[in-house]
Protein backbone atom coordinates (compact mmCIF):
# COMPACT_ATOMS: atom_id res chain seq x y z
CA UNK A 1 0.00 0.00 0.00
CA UNK A 2 1.43 3.67 -0.73
CA UNK A 3 2.35 5.79 1.77
CA UNK A 4 -0.67 8.21 2.66
CA UNK A 5 2.19 10.31 4.38
CA UNK A 6 4.32 10.60 1.55
CA UNK A 7 2.00 11.94 -1.21
CA UNK A 8 3.60 13.83 -4.47
CA UNK A 9 2.43 18.06 -4.00
CA UNK A 10 1.55 18.36 -7.42
CA UNK A 11 -1.04 15.46 -6.97
CA UNK A 12 -4.90 16.78 -7.91
CA UNK A 13 -6.66 16.79 -4.54
CA UNK A 14 -9.05 13.82 -4.36
CA UNK A 15 -8.36 9.85 -3.45
CA UNK A 16 -5.52 8.93 -5.61
CA UNK A 17 -2.34 9.86 -5.46
CA UNK A 18 1.35 8.77 -6.34
CA UNK A 19 4.37 8.95 -3.26
CA UNK A 20 7.41 10.93 -3.42
CA UNK A 21 10.38 9.32 -4.54
CA UNK A 22 11.74 9.59 -0.86
CA UNK A 23 9.42 7.50 0.52
CA UNK A 24 11.40 6.18 3.57
CA UNK A 25 9.55 2.58 2.84
CA UNK A 26 11.04 1.98 -0.92
CA UNK A 27 7.74 2.67 -2.36
CA UNK A 28 7.86 5.84 -3.85
CA UNK A 29 8.04 6.52 -7.72
CA UNK A 30 10.88 5.26 -9.33
CA UNK A 31 9.86 7.38 -12.61
CA UNK A 32 9.47 4.34 -14.78
CA UNK A 33 7.12 5.56 -16.73
CA UNK A 34 4.41 3.00 -17.02
CA UNK A 35 1.46 4.69 -16.10
CA UNK A 36 1.68 8.25 -17.19
CA UNK A 37 2.78 6.30 -20.69
CA UNK A 38 -0.13 4.22 -20.17
CA UNK A 39 -3.42 6.78 -18.87
CA UNK A 40 -1.57 10.15 -19.14
CA UNK A 41 -5.15 11.98 -18.76
CA UNK A 42 -5.16 10.56 -15.40
CA UNK A 43 -1.07 10.75 -14.40
CA UNK A 44 1.61 12.88 -15.27
CA UNK A 45 5.29 13.51 -15.01
CA UNK A 46 7.03 16.57 -13.01
CA UNK A 47 10.29 18.04 -14.51
CA UNK A 48 11.91 15.14 -13.26
CA UNK A 49 10.44 12.43 -14.50
CA UNK A 50 8.61 11.25 -11.09
CA UNK A 51 4.71 10.66 -11.44
CA UNK A 52 1.85 12.09 -9.92
CA UNK A 53 -1.86 12.01 -10.20
CA UNK A 54 -2.95 15.29 -12.60
CA UNK A 55 -6.43 14.38 -12.46
CA UNK A 56 -9.10 12.57 -10.64
CA UNK A 57 -11.10 9.23 -11.79
CA UNK A 58 -15.07 10.23 -11.60
CA UNK A 59 -16.33 7.46 -13.55
CA UNK A 60 -16.12 3.80 -12.90
CA UNK A 61 -14.67 2.94 -15.75
CA UNK A 62 -11.69 5.81 -15.53
CA UNK A 63 -11.37 4.57 -11.37
CA UNK A 64 -10.65 0.92 -12.90
CA UNK A 65 -8.09 2.86 -15.55
CA UNK A 66 -6.52 4.24 -12.30
CA UNK A 67 -6.74 1.26 -10.40
CA UNK A 68 -5.02 -0.86 -13.25
CA UNK A 69 -2.42 1.50 -13.23
CA UNK A 70 -1.97 0.65 -9.17
CA UNK A 71 -1.44 -2.88 -9.93
CA UNK A 72 0.88 -2.03 -12.84
CA UNK A 73 3.25 0.00 -10.56
CA UNK A 74 5.92 -1.79 -9.67
CA UNK A 75 7.17 0.01 -6.46
CA UNK A 76 3.51 0.30 -5.58
CA UNK A 77 3.45 3.87 -5.45
CA UNK A 78 0.03 4.24 -6.42
CA UNK A 79 -3.18 4.96 -3.27
CA UNK A 80 -6.18 5.23 -3.17
CA UNK A 81 -7.87 7.02 -0.22
CA UNK A 82 -11.48 6.28 -1.30
S1 LIG B 1 4.10 3.42 -12.53
FE1 LIG B 1 4.70 3.91 -10.43
S2 LIG B 1 6.94 4.09 -10.45
FE2 LIG B 1 6.23 4.17 -12.57
S3 LIG B 1 6.04 6.39 -13.04
FE3 LIG B 1 4.03 5.66 -12.32
S4 LIG B 1 3.99 6.02 -10.10
FE4 LIG B 1 6.12 6.14 -10.79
Amino acid sequence: MANSEMKHSANAAGPFYVTQPDDPGGQGCTACTICYSAAPEFFSEDIEGYAYVSYQPETQAEIEVCREQMAACPPNAIGDDG
